[in-house]
């Protein structure tokens, strides 16, 4: 099948070089020349595991070009994808300028029947304001053309982003039309192989499933650390805690680790925005914003628990921390509302130093933090250590999980451990002669 994406973010580019894999031909559009430029060239500009070689391989074997031409991306193309950002508006609402931009652009350029999909997370009614929107450039061209618009939302995760892609738990369609179902059914037969997997909807219901799976998400972190942060105060451990409650089948093991908060392009965003569409209807999402404000505290955990250890000795004014992990989770280089930031700009503020290594967020990192003197971004782990008075953990990367304690003692000027992702455990960190400090235990 010929498929066009617009927006070639992590779900553009990782949509197309799956699509692409399966034998479709796929074009990918976007508007930033510096990307399409690198992707031409094989230089792919987002990290995620296993993406590069698959991108290298479809390109070079034809079925994957890129443009910033929208024009020529819907020539032959039966679907466009509709994969560009809707990043948080000013008042917590998605900001839909990049989808309607796109909507835009499809009606002033189409001339035979296409199937438009939403695949970016876009609230419910969006389906229906870019119909009206392609229908408004349509009329003013004099032209009648019949398209449809389909909700595709996208569940992927970064960091393991091609292997969901491939492998879905479930491909989510919202669309009334019987025949636009079964092509979307056909296009996505080989990665939903069973029946189950393919769930058809309405537009409605399905742009609602994307809101509704990434708020369930996010109070299952929200619930384990409200849970964690009570276990501190009264002498309890939630990893006992949550291998306790996960055993109920009800429950489950997943998404149960207490930590430093969610972050991420999606999780805040997606918060924010369905508590947005409930008050824009007059209801007021009362978990929805506990959810919301118990991770805005969260973020800041490790930053106190510092601030309150070095109160006794002066404040952390002037001192250096160490800081391992800055991407928002393992895996990533996306950097966007990283919990890192947060921690960041709270210990600076107090003119605490930091010096941080992330094995693949630290270009990105750099960019965003180019204006805080008080930041070092390093090439090593074991670099960013060297004088620092304490260190702090906030990314579970694999390769900080097992390190070399004798290492991070020699060059720390106390062994001082913060750990926010619970990656060590409290008895090892005794007999290494750490004082250390975790969440929850
Ligand atoms: P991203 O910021 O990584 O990429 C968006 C891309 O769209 C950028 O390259 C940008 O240049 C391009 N773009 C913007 N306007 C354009 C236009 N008019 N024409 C062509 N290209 C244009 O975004 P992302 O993280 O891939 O997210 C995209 C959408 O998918 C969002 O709605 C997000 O909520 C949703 N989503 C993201 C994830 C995730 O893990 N990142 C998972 C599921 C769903």
């Amino acid at each position: 099948m010929n498929i066009c994406i617009v927006g070639t973010g992590y779900v553009g580019l990782v949509s197309a070089a799956c699509f692409a894999e399966m034998g479709n031909a796929v074009t990918c559009v976007d508007i930033n020349p510096k990307v399409i430029e690198g992707l031409k060239k094989g230089e792919v500009h987002i990290y995620e595991p296993g993406l590069e070689a698959m991108v290298r391989r479809n390109f070079q074997e034809g079925r994957l070009t890129f443009t910033t031409d929208l024009s020529e991306g819907l020539k032959d193309s039966l679907f466009v994808f509709c994969c560009v950002g809707t990043p948080e508006g000013e008042d917590g609402t998605a900001d839909l300028r990049y989808v309607h931009q796109v909507a835009r652009d499809v009606g002033r350029h189409m001339h035979d029947y296409k199937i438009i999909v939403d695949k970016s997370t876009v609230p419910v009614g969006t389906a229906d304001s870019v119909r009206a929107t392609v229908q408004e450039e349509l009329d003013k061209r004099g032209l009648k053309v019949e398209f449809d618009v389909v909700s595709n939302p996208e569940f992927l995760k970064e960091g393991d982003a091609v292997n969901d892609f491939m492998k879905p738990d479930r491909v989510v369609v919202g669309t009334d039309n019987v025949r636009t179902a079964e092509l979307l059914k056909s296009l996505y037969a080989p990665y939903a192989r069973s029946r189950e997997k393919m769930i058809v909807m309405g537009v409605r219901s399905a742009e609602m499933t994307k809101y509704a799976a990434n708020c369930m998400l996010a109070t299952k972190i929200s619930f384990i650390n409200e849970i964690a942060n009570i276990c501190e105060k009264v002498g309890a451990d939630v990893r006992d805690v949550r291998h306790g409650i996960g055993a109920d089948h009800r429950i489950g093991y997943q998404f149960i680790y207490p930590g430093v908060g969610y972050g991420g392009s999606c999780f805040p965003k997606d918060v924010k925005a369905l508590i947005g569409t409930a008050q824009g209807v007059g209801y007021e999402p009362q978990l929805l914003c506990a959810v919301d404000e118990v991770n805005d505290r969260q973020k800041t955990v490790i930053a106190r628990k510092i601030e309150s250890y070095f109160a006794e000795q002066g404040g952390v004014k002037g001192k250096t921390l160490a800081l391992w992990g800055l991407a928002f989770k393992a895996n990533t280089d996306d950097m966007r509302e990283a919990p890192s930031l947060e921690l960041i700009r709270h210990l600076t503020g107090l003119g605490m130093r930091v010096q941080a290594f992330d094995p693949v967020a630290g270009p990105n990192a750099r960019r965003i933090l180019a204006d805080n003197p008080l930041v070092t971004i390093c090439e090593d782990q074991y670099a960013a250590l060297k004088g620092a008075s304490a260190l702090a953990v906030v990314t579970e990367w694999n390769q900080f999980r097992n390190p070399e304690f004798a290492k991070i003692k020699k060059a720390l000027t106390a062994p001082i451990l913060f750990d926010g992702r619970n990656l060590y455990s409290p008895a090892l960190m005794a007999a290494e002669g750490f004082a250390y400090f975790c969440v929850g235990r």
